[in-house]
């Protein structure tokens, strides 16, 4: 029976992360697409949410989220950056950093504004810019360094450009924005109202002793910034869907508008839980040393095969270029590294909207060191 619908996002199917986990499932593959943990989360973070249930925190928390929460999370940020949020105002949390984000871009995009987003893009951008009704504008990252293309972005700002959305350390690019790339977008955007909708849920995993630089941490920038994290990536719990926006009070209330009638509040007893663990920074400052041995495991398990392995400066994810061993485009052959050699990873054309194929695919190292080698074990095979 004909109903009539017409989709709001016709040329969007089923999420790649889907489509390779449900592959990977199916061919009981080793999964090293989707970017999860495969390891225990701290046992001690567990007892908080237990004791938070118990002590009774199991009802509605404030719409904007739990005050001991935002009042973390804006120590936390001042600590780090040196930028002091108001958390009455200015800190909002989310269902995870997905919603933040998609929140945010349904608050401040309107019909008739462009939003710039930057190609490889994590997958949520486009669409949530679209349901928005502006318009995506991609700019291809240069490639092999997935870096910004700073005489590119100059060209394609316009009167009508609403909002840049930044991604350091990207996924799945694991660049990092330097000082002097935070200068220059300072300097592009520096006398405009364009807003930045920053995404930093990588912000720990910055490796061989670079640092990330939050949007936060420019005073100018911090103005027209929504600064997006996730404490699903930061404690490992990405199926917990808890992240934040934080942004000026200007700004945040158009979010908080948004956010009330998109999921209302996040979950009352891991806020509780997450604020108590926040006060330990050493939970999240051993990170880049937790994740660089990971990564090396995974570069050193790999240098055998015939994978020309990419740099990884930020991120949990490992890229790779395989033409050496085929010249398939990269959907194809990640779908066969699944089912001939028990592997799944994400093809990077993937996070392109006109599906641009550099002949990579993505590893995820936030696994436990048998899965690492399992893996790179199953792809010693290739190319021979
Ligand atoms: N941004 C980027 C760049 C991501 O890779 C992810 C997911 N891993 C998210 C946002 C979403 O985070 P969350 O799970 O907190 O929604
Ligand atoms: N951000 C995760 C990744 O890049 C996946 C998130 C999702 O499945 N939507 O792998």
């Amino acid at each position: 029976m004909a109903l009539g619908i017409r989709s709001k996002l016709p040329a969007t199917g089923t999420t790649i992360f889907t489509v390779m986990s449900a592959l990977a499932q199916k061919h009981d593959a080793v999964n090293l697409g989707q970017g999860f943990p495969d390891y225990a989360i701290d046992p001690a973070l567990i007892d908080l949410v237990d004791a938070a249930m118990r002590a009774g925190h199991n009802q509605y928390p404030l719409m904007p989220g739990v005050m001991r929460l935002r009042e973390a999370i804006a120590a936390k940020v001042a600590r780090l950056y040196g930028h002091a949020y108001d958390p009455e105002r200015e800190v909002t949390v989310a269902t995870g950093a997905t919603q933040a984000i998609f929140t945010s871009i349904q608050a401040l995009a309107h019909p008739g504004d462009e939003v710039i987003v930057f190609e490889a893009a994590y997958d949520s951008y486009v669409p949530a810019v679209r349901l928005a009704g502006a318009t995506p504008v991609t700019l291809p990252l240069t490639f092999p360094d997935y870096a910004i293309d700073w005489p590119a972005l100059a060209a394609a700002i316009t009167p009508r450009t609403r909002m840049i959305v930044v991604n350091s350390p990207n996924n799945p690019g694991t660049s990092v924005l330097s000082a002097d790339d935070i200068a220059r977008l300072a300097a592009l955007t520096r006398g405009t109202e364009i807003l930045l909708v920053s995404d930093e849920v990588y912000e720990h995993m910055v490796y061989d002793g670079a640092r990330h630089r939050s949007m936060a941490q420019d005073p100018e920038l911090a103005a027209r910034s929504v600064v997006i994290g996730s404490f699903g990536k930061t404690f490992h719990a990405t199926g917990w869907k808890v992240g934040y926006a934080l942004a000026p009070r200007e700004i945040s209330d158009e979010i908080r508008r948004v956010h009330q009638f998109t999921v209302f509040t996040v979950n009352s007893a891991v806020q509780h839980a997450l604020a108590e663990f926040l006060r330990e920074p050493a939970r999240y400052e051993a990170l880049p040393a937790f994740f660089t041995a990971k990564r090396d495991l995974l570069r050193a398990a790999l240098a055998a095969t015939p994978l020309e392995l990419l740099p990884c400066r930020g991120s949990y994810f490992q890229l790779a270029r395989y033409t050496q061993v085929s010249d398939e485009p990269a959907h194809e052959f990640a779908q066969r590294l699944v089912r001939e050699f028990g592997v799944a990873t994400i093809p990077l054309s993937a996070f392109y909207q006109d599906g641009t194929d550099h002949r990579v695919i993505r590893f995820c190292f936030a696994k436990r060191e048998q899965t690492l080698l399992a893996a790179a074990e199953r792809l010693q095979r290739l190319g021979a």
